[in-house]
C-alpha cells in the first residue's frame, strides 16, 4: 500500500483594525465583558451595518502579498447558522465572491522551495464568545465583545503533505501578516486560529482511494498542529486497514485534538456548503473597487516581504541561511540591523553581535527590540572598535553591559577606561621579557614540549596588563622570544 498525505488549511486571522468591521465599536483583545458592544453588533431588530473600508484595504493588502487576484466588486454574503454568540443567527462573510482568489506562497522544505497555492481569501465578521464557567452553578455567559471583529479566512489549496510544511507555510503566512502590520497573529488571544484538513489518498493495485476528510478544530500552537497531523497520518492509515472507507461514502467530520494525550476525538458531521443557506447580504450594497485602488494600496503599503529580504541579505552582505532567517523573523530586528549596518565595515560581525549579544538581553529581559534602549549605531561603534583591534572581544563583552546601564557610547566608556586593546609591540615585549624572567620553570616545561605552559605563560602577560594586551600579538611575541631563550 502506498499512500499520501493531503492537507489544506483555513486560517482566520484577526485584524488589528482600530473598529470593528460593520460598526464603530473599538476592535481590541479582551477588557471588561460586553463594554465594546452597539446595536449592530448585537445583530438587534432594525439596526444596520456599514463596511469599514479598513477591512477592505486589508483584504487588498493581503491579496498582494499573496500574489492573489483582486476581484473589483465586493459582495457580503449571510452565513446562517445558529449559536448563542451569534445573535443575528448569521454571520456576515462572503461566499461565493471572495475578495481574493488564486494566490500562492512558497515555503521551505529539505527538498527545496514548494509552491502552496492559495484558493481564497475572504473577509467576515466573528463571533462573540461563550464563556463556561466551571463554578458551583455550571453557568455559561457570553461577551459580545468580540462579535463583528474583522476577519480575513484564508483557505489554502490541499497542497501541504506533512506536518512540518503546513507549519512553514502557517508560520510564513504569519511573518507577512505582523510584517504589514495586519495583525498581531497571536494563537493565544485567538488572533490567528486555523483548522486543518487531513485525508489520505491510497494507492493499491495501480487504483487511487481517498480517505474521509477530517477536519481538526481547536488547534492553539503549531506544536499542537504538527502533532494532531501526525495522529492522523496513523489513525487514517489504520482506519483504512481495518474499515475501508473512502471520502465518497463518508464525506468529512470534525474532530478536536487533544493537547494532553496528543489524539483527535470526533466531535460531530461536517455541515455541507447548504446547511449555511447563504446568500447575499441585503443591508450592504456592492463596492466597486477599480485598478487604481487596488494598485494604490499595494504602492502605498506593500513593504518588502521577509523572503524577498532574506534573498537580498544573503546576496547584499554574505550571510547565512540561519542569520538572515533570524533577522528578519520581526521586521523591526531587521530594521534594526540595517540601521546597524549602514556604516559597519563588516556587516557579518554586526549581526553576528545582534544575534548573539543583543538577542540574548532581549530574550532575558523579556522585550522586543523596540524597547531596547540602545541605538544601532552604538553597535555599530562597538563592533568597529573589535574589528580595528582596538577592543578584545571580551572587553567588548564589559563595555557591551556598561553601555547598557549608562546608554552611553562605546567610545565614552572605552576613553574614560582607557580600555584600548595594547597593540604596541615595543610595550607587548617589555611584558612578555617580564614574564619570562620571573618563570623559569615554564620556560623548561615549554622546551620539553608541554604546551600548557604557553597558556600559562599567556594568562600572567594577560595579567600583568589588566587584560588590555592584544593576545594575538602577544601569543606572537611570546612564541618568537621563547625561540631566542
Ligand atoms: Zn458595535
Amino acid at each position: 500500500m502506498e499512500y499520501k498525505l493531503v492537507i489544506g488549511l483555513e486560517i482566520h486571522i484577526q485584524l488589528g483594525l482600530k473598529t470593528k468591521a460593520f460598526c464603530g465599536c473599538k476592535n481590541e483583545f479582551g477588557g471588561v465583558p460586553n463594554s465594546r458592544i452597539c446595536p449592530i453588533c448585537l445583530g438587534l431588530p432594525g439596526s444596520l451595518p456599514s463596511v469599514n473600508v479598513e477591512l477592505i484595504n486589508s483584504a487588498i493588502l493581503a491579496g498582494h502579498a499573496t500574489n492573489s487576484k483582486i476581484r473589483h466588486v465586493v459582495k457580503f454574503d449571510r452565513k446562517h447558522y445558529y449559536y448563542p454568540d451569534l445573535p443575528k443567527g448569521y454571520q456576515i462573510s462572503q461566499n461565493d465572491k471572495p475578495i481574493c482568489e488564486g494566490g500562492s506562497l512558497l515555503i521551505e522544505t529539505p527538498s527545496g522551495l514548494k509552491k502552496i497555492n492559495i484558493i481564497r481569501i475572504h473577509m467576515e465578521e466573528d463571533s462573540g464568545k461563550s464563556l463556561h464557567l466551571l463554578d458551583s452553578e455550571n453557568q455559561s455567559y457570553i461577551d459580545f465583545n468580540r462579535s463583528g471583529a474583522p476577519l480575513l479566512e484564508i483557505v489554502s489549496a490541499p497542497d501541504i503533505s506533512s506536518g512540518d510544511e503546513a507549519v512553514a507555510f502557517l508560520s510564513s503566512l504569519r511573518e507577512i501578516f505582523r510584517y504589514l502590520d495586519l495583525s498581531e497573529c497571536n494563537m493565544e488571544n485567538g488572533s490567528f486560529r486555523c483548522d486543518v484538513n487531513v485525508n489520505l489518498i491510497v494507492r493499491e493495485s495501480g487504483v487511487e482511494y481517498k480517505t474521509p476528510i477530517a477536519e481538526i478544530k481547536n488547534l492553539n500552537s503549531f506544536k499542537s498542529i504538527k502533532a494532531a497531523i501526525e495522529y492522523e497520518e496513523l489513525r487514517q492509515q489504520e482506519e483504512w486497514v481495518q474499515f475501508r472507507k473512502t471520502l465518497d461514502s463518508c464525506g468529512k467530520h470534525t474532530r478536536g485534538f487533544d493537547d494532553k494525550s496528543g489524539t483527535t476525538v470526533i466531535q460531530r458531521d461536517k455541515e455541507t456548503v447548504s446547511d449555511y443557506r447563504y446568500f447575499q447580504e441585503p443591508d450592504l450594497p456592492l463596492i466597486e473597487i477599480d485598478d487604481f485602488y487596488i494598485d494604490n494600496i499595494k504602492n502605498l503599503k506593500l513593504i518588502e516581504l521577509p523572503f524577498d529580504a532574506r534573498v537580498r541579505l544573503k546576496d547584499q552582505y554574505g550571510l547565512s541561511d540561519f542569520d538572515v532567517i533570524t533577522l528578519t523573523s520581526d521586521k523591526h530586528l531587521l530594521r534594526y540591523f540595517e540601521e546597524a549596518v549602514i556604516n559597519a565595515s563588516d556587516p557579518k560581525k554586526v549581526a553576528n553581535w545582534i544575534l548573539s549579544e543583543v538577542l540574548s538581553v532581549l530574550n532575558d529581559k523579556g522585550i522586543s527590540v523596540l524597547e531596547f534602549n540602545l541605538l544601532p549605531s552604538y553597535i555599530t561603534e562597538l563592533v568597529e572598535f573589535i574589528v580595528a583591534g582596538k577592543i578584545s572581544g571580551k572587553m567588548a563583552k564589559k563595555v557591551f553591559s556598561e553601555m547598557m546601564i549608562r546608554e552611553v557610547s562605546a567610545s565614552v566608556i572605552i576613553s574614560e577606561n582607557q580600555l584600548e586593546q595594547v597593540s604596541d609591540k615595543f610595550v607587548i615585549k617589555q611584558i612578555v621579557l617580564e614574564v619570562l624572567n620571573e618563570n623559569p620553570k615554564s620556560i623548561e616545561l615549554y622546551k620539553k614540549g608541554k604546551d600548557h605552559a604557553i597558556k600559562f605563560m599567556m594568562g600572567q602577560i594577560m595579567k600583568k596588563s589588566s587584560g588590555k594586551i592584544n593576545p594575538v600579538l602577544a601569543n606572537e611575541i611570546l612564541l618568537q622570544s621563547l625561540s631566542n631563550v
